[in-house]
C-alpha cells in the first residue's frame, strides 16, 4: 500500500512540472445537493488530465540509464499521452501501445507528442502483450498506467491538494477504472481526514474494479464502446497495488448508465462552462443522477480529463443520440 509519505515525496518531486490545479465551488451542484460542492479541475493540467501526475513521478524515480533506454505502456489515451509528454520533457522516449477502440484524437496527439504508437488488437489486455513484448526483446521499461506505486503516489498528489484546499471535506468523489486515482487520492485524504468518504465512479458495462471488488479478487470482464472511454480496460489478474487499495479504502463504487454520462457532460458545459470528457464527467454524473445520498458535505468532485472528440462532445451539449446508449 501507498501511504502519505510517499505521496508527499511525490508532490515534492513532481511540483515544478505539474499545474496545482484549483478547487472551486459549484453554485448550481451545492443548490441541487443542499451542500458544499466543489470540482477539482485536473482536465486543466497539462495533456488534459491528472495523468501528467503519475507519469512524471513515475519517470523521474527511474535512473537515468532506465529513462535513456525508454519507456513503454499500454494506455487508452490519457497515460499514454501524458507519458509522452513527460518523455519529451524529461529526456526519454515513449513507445504507447493502445487497442483498436481508442478514439483517433487521442491517437493523433500521441503521435504528435512525439511518441511512436502501436495499434493493437482489441482491448487493453492485447495491447499490454505487446508491451511485455517490448520490455522482453528490446529492453524498454514498462509504466503502467495504473498499478505501479510510483503511478499511484503521483495521482495521490491531488488527495493533498484537495484537503488542503478544504480541511473539512466529507466526500470525494473520484472516477475510476483501473484505480491509480482513487487508490492515490484515497491514501492521501483518509490518511490526513480518515473520517472523510471516498467513492469511485465508473461507467455501467465494463466496470472492471467494480467487478473484481465484487468477487473479492481481480477478475476480467467484457470491454464494451462508452462515452466514458478512458474507464475502460481490465485491471489485470495479476494487479499488485490499486485492487487491494480500492477493497481497502473506497467507501462505495457506483455505476453510471451512458444517458447519467452525457447529463454530466452537458452540465458542465451549459453550467460550469467547462469542457469534460465523460470519464471527467462522472462525479458531476453521480451527483445529478441521485445515486449517492445522503451525501455529506462539503463534497469535492475530481473532473480528470477533458480530452473528447469535440464532435461527440457537440452531440452529446445538443442532446442528439449518444452512440453508446443501450438500447432495451
Ligand atoms: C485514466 C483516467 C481515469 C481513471 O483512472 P484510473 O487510475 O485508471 O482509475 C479517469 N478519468 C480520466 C480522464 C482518465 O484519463
Amino acid at each position: 500500500m501507498i501511504g502519505l509519505a510517499a505521496i508527499e515525496d511525490a508532490r515534492t518531486r513532481i511540483a515544478e512540472h505539474i499545474l496545482s490545479t484549483p478547487l472551486v465551488g459549484s453554485p448550481t451542484l451545492s443548490k441541487i445537493c443542499g451542500v458544499t460542492v466543489k470540482l477539482k479541475l485536473e482536465h486543466h493540467q497539462a495533456t488534459g488530465s491528472f495523468k501528467l501526475r503519475g507519469a512524471t513521478n513515475a519517470l523521474l524515480r527511474l535512473t537515468k540509464a532506465e529513462r535513456e533506454r525508454g519507456i513503454v505502456a499500454a494506455s487508452t489515451g490519457n497515460h499514454g499521452r501524458a507519458l509522452s509528454h513527460a518523455a519529451r520533457m524529461l529526456g526519454s522516449r515513449a513507445t504507447i501501445c493502445m487497442s483498436g477502440l481508442v478514439p483517433e484524437n487521442k491517437i493523433a496527439e500521441v503521435r504528435r507528442l512525439g511518441a511512436d504508437v502501436r495499434i493493437i488488437g482489441r482491448s487493453q489486455d492485447e495491447a499490454q502483450k505487446e508491451v511485455e513484448r517490448l520490455v522482453n526483446e528490446d529492453g524498454l521499461v514498462m509504466l503502467p498506467p495504473f498499478d505501479h506505486p510510483d503511478i499511484v503516489a503521483g495521482q495521490g498528489t491531488i488527495g493533498l491538494e484537495i484537503v488542503e484546499a478544504l480541511p473539512d471535506v466529507a466526500t470525494v468523489l473520484v472516477p475510476l477504472s483501473g484505480g491509480g486515482l482513487a487508490a492515490g487520492v484515497a491514501a492521501a485524504v483518509k490518511a490526513m481526514r480518515p473520517h472523510a468518504k471516498v467513492v469511485g465512479l465508473t461507467m455501467e458495462r465494463g466496470a472492471a474494479m467494480k467487478a473484481s471488488l465484487d468477487a473479492g479478487r481481480p477478475v476480467l470482464v467484457e470491454e464494451f464502446p462508452s462515452l466514458a472511454d478512458s474507464l475502460g480496460g481490465g485491471i489485470g489478474l495479476d494487479n499488485k497495488v490499486t485492487f487491494t487499495m480500492c477493497q481497502a479504502l473506497l467507501d462505495d463504487v457506483v455505476l453510471l448508465s451512458e444517458g447519467e454520462i452525457a447529463a454530466g457532460i452537458r452540465h458542465a458545459y451549459e453550467h460550469e462552462q467547462e469542457i469534460l470528457e465523460g470519464a471527467g464527467a462522472v462525479g458531476i454524473a453521480a451527483l445529478l443522477s441521485g445515486k449517492i445520498p445522503p451525501l455529506s458535505g462539503p463534497a469535492a468532485l475530481v473532473l480528470s480529463g477533458r480530452n473528447i472528440d469535440m464532435k461527440v462532445h457537440r452531440n452529446v451539449v445538443n442532446g442528439l443520440a449518444n452512440p453508446f446508449e443501450q438500447e432495451n
